[in-house]
This record gives C-alpha cells, structure tokens and sequence, in this order.
C-alpha cells in the first residue's frame, strides 16, 4: 500500500504558560487505511501473507474502523476477507456498506454468540483463513502500533496522548517510547479493564515504564457523541482546522485540553498527540452535522 507521509502540526490554542501541544497526524498515512489501524494490521497481514492464507478473517461492530481497514488491506494484499459483525442486519450502515465495497463478505452474528469469539474461530474456520482479533487487539497488534512512535521525529516531547479502545495503540506507544517519556491513554469506552488489557500486551520490564491510564472522558460510552462532544468538534476546527472523529480523537483531544486547564501536567511538559484517524466514522451524523 501506498503511505503518505505524517505531519506534526502545532496546537496552540490548547498550550498554556510553559506547556506545548502538538499533534502527529497519522490519520493522513491513508485515505481509508487511516491512522492506527494502518499501523496495528500490517504485522496481521504480513502473517498471513507467509503462511499462504487466501482470506483474513476478522471481528468488529457494524461501527468499526477496524473492520473498514482491514476489508482494505486484505483486498491490497490480494487476499480475500471475511468480516463477522457483533447483531443483526440492520438497513444500510456506511462503515458495513463500504467494508462490502472493498470485497468483504459480511456475516452477522447475534451478540451473545458474538461475545464468545473462541467458538466462533472453531466453529466458522476453514483453511487459508488468518484470523484477525477484534481491533486488531494483540501482540502483534502493538508491535506494529509501536512503529507509530518512528513515523515522524517524536523524541522532543515528554508526553505521548492517545486513545484507548483495545488499549492496543498504547501497548506499542508504551513500548516504544523512550525511558523519560510518559504515554497517556484516554478510554473512549466505559470499561473498567482497559489499563489490564493494555498491560496484558507489555512484558514485566515494560510495565515499568511510565504511562497512565486516565478514565472520565468517554462522554456515556463508546461512539456516544452528546452535544457537548459535537460542539468540541466544531469549535477545535474554528480554532486549528483539525478534523477529528466522534468515537476516538474528539474525546482525546478535549481530554488534553482539560488536563492542561487542570494543570495535570507539570511546566515544560510538551505534549503530543496521536490523531489516529477514523475521520470516516463521522459519515453514520446526519448530513451538515459538521462543518468538515
Ligand atoms: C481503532 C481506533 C482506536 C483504538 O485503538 P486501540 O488500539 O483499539 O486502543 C483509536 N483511534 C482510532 C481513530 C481508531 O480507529
């Protein structure tokens, strides 16, 4: 796949005295790839890739950005894809119709047998099928996430700021940064064990390193996007032109904001944050909804 080079643009109306916000701009690496998930599905691919698999196979809400990437990726790698989807068919939904676009057969899956992903994997799997865990969550997953932090020159900050689904994003952040580097993960999702599912991809030495996991800015829970979130949206485009999504970047993005009102970091604090991508996401609004 073509990559397009990543940018780190300055946030200055987020900085206060002695504090400096950036953002790595990985949401441009690609058009529908975007972002993390560009990073996190490479070493998924490169897998199946060498075993001689013919077809990805993978997880996700109809909702996902995961499931959109890796249709995608399958179809630039030449393989084929399957994409079983947590409930029932329900009409058109953007994200499904443009996974189906890119070649993905679709099967649906009622949420209680979704939750149970081991007997699906027995039940559904034929040879030359690569599973790809839900999100991309994994050790593998990490690994490529951690490339993020040597896709554009990173070392001058002392803080990395990113989202948390899976926690696999921050997992590679984490193991990638340097000793006197802190990442910080906001959840997008209310669940409890996001700090356990992230340590779960580091080893003993890496879950010494300094990192945070900092709830309270899910705004109700995932893809929950009230009016507050909306105008945020809005009002950091008036101010930065910076698009963000309403699952993943709004919520970190006025996450940082709020720190630094907060005084959460100390003086001389640089921060950066990951713009992850999933801008497409914002397509399931009604139209008009933002101005970008
Ligand atoms: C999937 C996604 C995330 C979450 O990444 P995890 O590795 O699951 O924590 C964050 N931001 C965007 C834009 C995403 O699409």
């Amino acid at each position: 796949m073509q990559e397009n080079p990543v940018t780190i643009d300055n946030l200055n109306s987020l900085a206060s005295a002695g504090i400096s916000v950036h953002i790595l701009r990985i949401d441009r690496v690609h058009p529908v790839v975007s972002g993390n998930k560009w990073f996190k599905l490479s070493p998924y691919l490169r897998q199946a890739w060498q075993e001689g698999a013919h077809t990805i196979a993978t997880f996700g809400g109809a909702y996902s950005n995961h499931i959109v990437a890796a249709a995608f990726a399958a179809r630039e790698k030449g393989l084929q894809s399957i994409g079983f989807i947590r409930g029932e068919a329900a009409g058109s939904q953007p994200t499904l119709e443009e996974a189906r676009s890119y070649g993905m057969q679709l099967r649906f899956v009622e949420r209680d047998r979704y939750r149970n992903k081991e007997a699906l994997v027995k039940q559904h799997t034929q040879p030359g099928w690569h599973w790809v865990p839900e999100g991309g969550y994994g050790l593998p997953g990490a690994e490529g996430a951690a490339a993020i932090v040597t896709s554009a020159d990173t070392q001058p900050y002392s803080h990395i700021l990113c989202a948390v689904g899976t926690g696999t994003m921050m997992a590679g952040l984490v193991k990638a940064a340097k000793p006197d580097q802190t990442v910080i993960g906001i959840p997008v999702l209310k669940n409890p064990g996001a700090a356990q599912e992230m340590m779960g991809l580091l080893t003993a030495e890496e879950r010494n390193k300094s990192f945070a996991v900092v709830p309270g800015y899910d705004f109700g829970g995932y893809a929950k996007h009230p009016p507050a979130l909306l105008a945020f949206m809005r009002e950091i485009w008036d101010r930065q032109s910076l698009p963000t999504d309403i699952v993943y970047t709004s919520k970190m993005v006025f996450a940082a904001q709020d720190l630094v009102k907060k005084q959460y970091f100390p003086p001389g604090s640089r921060l950066l944050l990951i713009h992850s991508g999933g801008l497409q996401g914002n397509r399931s609004l009604p139209p008009h909804s933002l101005p970008f």
